[in-house]
């Protein structure tokens, strides 16, 4: 990189907290701690479909940890259903549950099925944990709040349970410094630096490492539709090209080996980063964008798209929202939207100056 190749903006897109490729490995620990039951719970799931009737618990829990593994919640569900069903008293397995239930975006169910798992074993924090998780991943800040906040009076100060609520505590806080979720946009002219108008249609191309040739379509497929989206968005007015050579287009989308990509250090995963720069010749404008995203073999399919979507958002030069419902918020989540909101859409206009 030369001197001069100056990057004004560099975003990521993080997965915030657990990533669900250790969900398989997680359930499969918390297999081997053995749970006893408390309290009274009423079961609440209907009889079993009778293909599930002759199978023991343990191989139900074993299939559906294979299935959740696979990223394949909703047919693991119906196991973990049955299993809940025969063990209302046990906590782990309505904790797997409602794992799988956030992934789907279910979050109510998956609440009910956490509260009970809390009231099955109220000595374990994990899944209050998980509840405040849920109520950010719904913008809830202030509910996920009071349920830290519960977890520390219910602990040590400075034990483990007591540092992992004081982390997230500061993450919230982290998504109050962008701003009043709730006003009309979140684009702030003034620090980004949109493309000239006679930048569209813009050029762009896609490139795909070669190891990840499976994903190439996918991939190219995900970078047409989020450009699509964000024209839409903009009532139209951010047209785009595909180009096939790289040295023509003004954003280069790249799919990269995740191991070539830079791990993000604290906590989360780096699933994307897009890179800005000033036109060379026009230091006043933009010149180039790049977006990469970041994959491995174990990635969650369900991540590709809204990642892709939000990683384009910032290469037509936005930056983060904190509002959960918008694509710009900076960690992807359940139920991992593919639709700019009223309120990306609104930002990307701003932007523009688009008249709605
Ligand atoms: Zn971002």
């Amino acid at each position: 990189m030369s001197p001069n190749f100056f990057s004004f903006f560099e975003c990521a897109l993080i997965w915030f907290h657990t990533r669900s490729k250790s969900f398989g490995r997680l359930s499969a620990a918390l297999f081997l701690l053995c749970a006893i039951g408390f309290g009274a719970v009423s079961a609440s799931f209907a009889a079993a479909p009778a293909e599930l009737a002759g199978k023991s618990t343990d191989d139900l829990m074993d299939e559906a940890r294979d299935l959740t593994s696979a990223y394949k919640y909703d047919k693991a569900e119906p196991l973990l259903e049955e299993a809940v069903r025969r063990e209302p008293k046990n906590p782990r397995y309505r904790f797997i549950m409602a794992k799988g239930l956030i992934e789907q975006g279910r979050f109510e169910k998956a609440i009910d099925q956490l509260l009970e798992a809390s009231l099955l074993d109220p000595s374990r924090n994990v899944p209050r944990f998980e509840i405040a998780q849920v109520y950010v991943y719904q913008g809830r800040f202030k509910d996920a709040i009071a349920v830290l906040e519960q977890i520390k009076k219910r602990v040590l100060p400075g034990s483990r349970d007591s540092r992992k609520a004081d982390g997230a505590l500061s993450s919230i806080a982290a998504y109050y410094e962008l701003g009043d979720p709730y006003s009309p946009s979140y684009a702030d002219p003034d620090e980004l630096m949109p493309w000239q108008r006679s930048d569209f249609p813009i050029k762009v191309a896609i490139w795909s490492d070669p190891e990840l040739k499976d994903l190439k379509a996918p991939f190219k497929q995900a970078v047409i539709d989020a450009f699509n989206r964000w024209k839409q968005a903009s009532g139209g007015w951010l047209t785009f090209q595909i180009v096939d050579d790289q040295r023509q287009a003004k954003i280069v989308c790249k799919l990269v080996g995740v191991m070539r990509g830079n791990k993000y250090e604290g906590g989360g995963e780096k699933l994307g980063e897009t890179l800005g720069d000033y036109d060379r010749k026009n230091s006043d404008v933009r010149g180039f964008s790049r977006v990469e995203i970041f994959w491995d073999e174990d990635s969650n399919p369900s991540h590709l798209r809204s990642t892709v979507l939000h990683e384009v958002g910032h290469a037509l030069g936005l930056g983060h929202s904190n509002n959960t419902l918008d694509v710009m918020y900076p960690f992807v989540h359940p139920p991992y939207t593919e639709v700019p909101s009223r309120r990306d859409a609104s930002s990307i206009r701003a932007l523009y100056k688009i008249k709605s």
